[in-house]
C-alpha cells in the first residue's frame, strides 16, 4: 500500500511545497491552514483522537484567545522571552487573528483586562471554527498519529516518522506544545524531536501554577477567594513583582490570578536557592493612614463588641481566626481594649500578610511551560530552525511563556501564521 502521503501528493498538482505539521494544537492547526492558502501539499498529523484538547479547555472552556493589549505591553508580558516574538507579532497581530476569527463567522467579546473571548463563552467555538477553514483548505488531518522520529539529513529535514511509516516532506513544522497538563496529548515530545535535529532546550519548568507555601495558616482558609488584593513577590527580602486582582487559598498553598502571574519569577528564583515570600495587601485601597483611621472609627463606634465581630467588616469570616491567631490578639478581646500596639499588629497584617513560599505544584498543574527550545537557534523572521533547513518551530514548544490573559494563545496563533507562510514559500 503506498503511503498516504504518496496518495494525497497523487490527487494534486505537483507544484507546492510538501509540508507535514506536527500537532494540532492553536500553532499547528494556524501554521497548516496558512500553508494550505498559500498553495502547500499539507498533513497534519495529531496523535490524540481529537484535536486542540488543550485549546478546549483553555480560559475555563471559555478560551481566552488573545488580548488587545497595545504591542509593547503585549510583549512586556512575556518578560525576558518576548523580543523573540516581534517579527511574528508584526505580521500577525490581535487584530488579524480577531478579523480572521470574525470573517470565518466566530463572534468575539473583550472583557475585563482586554481579554478577548468567543462571544458564545464556548472554547470548542473556536475550534470548529478553525478546522472548517481548514477543510475548505483542503488540509489532511489524521488522528491517532503520533510522530516518533523527524529524519534529516545534510543539515536538512527529509521527513517523518508515524506509525512506523516514512513519510517524506520538504518542510516540517513542529507544533506539538510544552509539557504542562499531558493529559491533553502535550507530553513533550517535541523537545526530544528538536533535540535530534541538533537544537538545545532551555530547561523547562511549570509557570502559571500554584504555590506551596509554609504553615497551616492556608490550609484554614482552603476554598476563600479574596477579590482586589495587590500581592508582591519578594525574593530575598526584595520586592521582584507585583499583582492585583484575585487569590485563592488551597490545602496547602495558594492558587488564582495573583499567584499565577507571579508564579513563573517564584519558580525561577527558588530553584536559584533564594528565598521566597509572597506579600498581601488585603486592603490596598487604604493606605496606612486611612486604615487606622477606618480602625479607630470602628472601634469608638462598636468598642463593646470583641475583636472577631469587629473584623467581620474587614475580613472575610475564614480569615478573622488565622489573623487574630497570627498576630496574637485573643478573639475575645473587647474591641475598645486593644492595645495600641496591638492595633499597629492589626494594621501591619492587613496591608502586608506574609507567606512563605516552600515549593510549587508540579508540571501536570501548570498552565504553561516555561523554557523549551532556545529561540537563539530560530529565525524570527520566519520561524526556521537555523541548524536544520526546512523545519520549523511554533507555539509553546518554543521558549516563550506569558501570563495569563490570552498571551499565550496569541504566540501560538502568530507563530504558527508565520511557520505556515514562510514554510510554504519555500526552503
Ligand atoms: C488549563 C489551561 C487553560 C489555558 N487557558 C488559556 C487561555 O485562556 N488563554 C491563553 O492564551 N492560553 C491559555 N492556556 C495556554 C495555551 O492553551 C497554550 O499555550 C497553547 O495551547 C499552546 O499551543 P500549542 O499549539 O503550542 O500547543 P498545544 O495546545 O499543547 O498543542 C500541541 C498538540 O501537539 C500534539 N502532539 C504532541 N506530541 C505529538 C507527537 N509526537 N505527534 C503528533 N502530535 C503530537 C498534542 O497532542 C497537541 O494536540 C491554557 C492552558 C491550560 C493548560
Amino acid at each position: 500500500m503506498p503511503p498516504f502521503w504518496t496518495i494525497s501528493l497523487l490527487s494534486k498538482d505537483m507544484t507546492g511545497q510538501r509540508i507535514v505539521v506536527i500537532g494540532a494544537g492553536p500553532a499547528g492547526l494556524m501554521a497548516v491552514g496558512k500553508a494550505a492558502e498559500a498553495g502547500a501539499h499539507t498533513l497534519l498529523l495529531e496523535k490524540m483522537k481529537h484535536p486542540a484538547r488543550k485549546l478546549c479547555i483553555a480560559g475555563k472552556g471559555r478560551c481566552n484567545i488573545t488580548n488587545i493589549a497595545d504591542l509593547p505591553d503585549f510583549i512586556a508580558h512575556f518578560g525576558k522571552t518576548g523580543s523573540f516574538l516581534r517579527q511574528a507579532f508584526w505580521r500577525f497581530f490581535t487584530p488579524d487573528l480577531m478579523d480572521f476569527f470574525r470573517a470565518l463567522g466566530l463572534e468575539l467579546v473583550t472583557e475585563r483586562g482586554g481579554r478577548v473571548f468567543p462571544a458564545s463563552g464556548k472554547a470548542p467555538d473556536v475550534l470548529a471554527a478553525l478546522l472548517q477553514w481548514l477543510e475548505w483548505g483542503g488540509v489532511q488531518i489524521k488522528l491517532s498519529s503520533k510522530v516518533d522520529e523527524l529524519t534529516t539529513g545534510n543539515e536538512r529535514i527529509k521527513g517523518v516518522v508515524s506509525r512506523g511509516r516514512e513519510i517524506p516532506c520538504d518542510a516540517v513544522i513542529l507544533a506539538t506544545g510544552g509539557a504542562s497538563y499531558p493529559a491533553t496529548g502535550s507530553t513533550g515530545d517535541g523537545y526530544r524531536l528538536a533535540v535530534s535535529a541538533g537544537h538545545s532546550i532551555v530547561p523547562i519548568r511549570p509557570a502559571l501554577v500554584p504555590l506551596e507555601t509554609s504553615g497551616d495558616a492556608v490550609g484554614k482558609m482552603a476554598g476563600l477567594n479574596l477579590r482586589n488584593i495587590k500581592a508582591h513577590l519578594l525574593v530575598n527580602s526584595k520586592r521582584r513583582k507585583k499583582a492585583f486582582g484575585e487569590m485563592m487559598f488551597t490545602e496547602s498553598g495558594v492558587t488564582g490570578p495573583v499567584i499565577l502571574t507571579l508564579s513563573g519569577e517564584a519558580v525561577d528564583a527558588m530553584r536559584e536557592g533564594h528565598k521566597v515570600v509572597l506579600s498581601a495587601d488585603l486592603k490596598p485601597a487604604l493606605d496606612e493612614k486611612k486604615l487606622d483611621a477606618r480602625l479607630l472609627r470602628d472601634i469608638a463606634s462598636r468598642g463593646k463588641e470583641n475583636i472577631s465581630s469587629l473584623l467581620r467588616g474587614l475580613l472575610p469570616r475564614e480569615m478573622i481566626p488565622v489573623c487574630l491567631d497570627l498576630i496574637e490578639i485573643p478573639p475575645d478581646r473587647q474591641a475598645g481594649r486593644i492595645s495600641t500596639k496591638e492595633r499597629r499588629r492589626l494594621r501591619t497584617w492587613l496591608k502586608d500578610f506574609r507567606l512563605e513560599v516552600t515549593g510549587y505544584r508540579p508540571l501536570d498543574e501548570a498552565i504553561v511551560t516555561a523554557g523549551g527550545i532556545d529561540t537563539g537557534e530560530i529565525d524570527p523572521r520566519t520561524m526556521e530552525s537555523r541548524l536544520t533547513k526546512g523545519l520549523f518551530i511554533a507555539g509553546e514548544l518554543l521558549d516563550i511563556q506569558a501570563d495569563t490573559g490570552g498571551y499565550n494563545l496569541q504566540a501560538a496563533f502568530s507563530t504558527g501564521w508565520l511557520a505556515g507562510v514562510s514554510a510554504a514559500q519555500g526552503v
